[in-house]
């Protein structure tokens, strides 16, 4: 469904439900839903206390004006380079710092790639993601590996995402002759958050390789993580930071934190689940026309949890075979509970973006 988007880059006035001067619940003017990079932390944090099932109605408004409201699509995440990460990320099973019982593997063949990808396409699959353990992309006979995959899986007729870490521009080039339709790499959290959970590289390189993403015809795909410890303001300048990215990313997964025990992190209070939808919703008002995904932490909702967050926007899912997603430490509901889910709910899995 296209967008029906006012102006893109104007300033909110008074009467444009974000800066409304009395309680009226923001939003009211039915405004929301223009793509906007200009978003300041006070209205989106406006838009992320309002009343929830107000915001939960707002999101759903912006999110039929931007997208069909019965598709969810199904993305399988395959990791293909697992564990033996040199970074210290807080939260991940597979870094090599922790003692997570998650060892060192070496990269899945193309074969065993392809057949994962196969049996994902039979169960609704539309896009594939491979994710290695890698702190960087080199430039060696494994990334020529994960070139020939790429264009394997891009044959299957999928969409294809990769998730390999930093990346220079020439890297992104060479991913985008292959035929990627999307660079996955999240920004996690908000820069100021970020120092406490990941030391081993900063916010500035992860934006730099977004921005090296973004000089090909190479779709974005990046979002954050509930539960690192972090503060509403540093979710909403999480929010903040997306928006401000001209154009949009495509893509936003919302992971909640998947506790792993043995990481600095394995201990978090877990996440309410009124904070996710309000994340969710907020998200939705904030990013209408990106694809938001329901994403890691999944597993741990109700079905009724999860359809409120469809809801209020979210409009894509991961689901798997093997009942986990990268790592057997992130669990995943597999591929037969998610069709009931989707059939009982009256969504149907999206097809894949014609390819480019
Ligand atoms: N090494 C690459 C990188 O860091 O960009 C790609 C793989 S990494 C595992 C992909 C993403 O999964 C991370 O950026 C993080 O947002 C998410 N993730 C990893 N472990 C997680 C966990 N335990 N809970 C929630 N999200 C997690
Ligand atoms: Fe490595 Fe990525 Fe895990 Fe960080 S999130 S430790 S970079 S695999």
């Amino acid at each position: 469904m296209s967008a029906t988007v006012v102006d893109s880059h104007r300033r909110p006035r008074c009467g444009d439900g974000l800066v409304s001067r009395r309680a009226r619940p923001a939003g009211a003017t039915g405004r929301w839903g223009a793509i906007r990079h200009d978003w300041q932390p006070q209205e989106i944090r406006a838009i992320h206390d309002t009343p929830l099932l107000e915001l939960v109605f707002q999101a759903a408004r912006v999110h039929r004006q931007h997208h069909d409201p019965k598709e969810v699509q199904v993305c399988k995440l395959i990791s293909i380079k697992t564990g033996g990460c040199p970074e210290d990320c807080a939260y991940c099973s597979q870094s090599s710092r922790y003692e997570t019982g998650v060892d060192a593997q070496p990269m899945l063949d193309r074969e065993t790639v392809l057949g994962i990808a196969q049996r994902a396409k039979e169960h609704g699959v539309s896009r594939v993601c491979m994710g290695a353990a890698w702190r960087e992309v080199r430039d060696n006979a494994q990334f020529e590996r994960v070139l020939e995959m790429v264009q394997a899986v891009k044959a299957m007729g999928l969409e294809v995402c990769c998730t390999l870490g930093m990346l220079t521009e020439a890297q992104a080039r060479r991913l985008e002759a292959a035929g990627l339709h999307a660079y996955n790499h999240n920004l996690d959290t908000s820069e100021d958050h970020y120092k406490r959970i990941i030391t081993t590289r900063t916010y500035q390189d992860r934006l730099q390789t977004l921005r090296n993403v973004r000089k090909t015809s190479v779709t974005l795909c990046t979002g954050g993580i509930l539960g690192l410890g972090e503060t509403v303001r540093d979710r909403v300048a999480l929010l903040q930071t997306l928006a401000a990215l001209n154009p949009h990313p495509e893509s936003v997964p919302i992971n909640i934190l998947s506790k792993v025990p043995g990481t600095p992190l394995g201990d978090q209070a877990d996440v309410p689940f009124d904070e996710t939808l309000r994340m969710i919703a907020t998200a939705r008002i904030v990013l209408p026309a990106s694809i938001v995904r329901l994403s890691a932490g999944r597993a741990r909702l109700s079905l009724t949890e999860q359809a409120l967050c469809f809801m209020a926007g979210a409009n894509s899912i991961f689901s798997s075979e093997t009942g986990s997603m990268l790592t057997q430490a992130v669990p995943s509901p597999d591929y037969a509970a998610d069709q009931q889910m989707l059939t009982m709910l009256g969504l149907k899995p999206r097809e894949p973006l014609r390819a480019k």
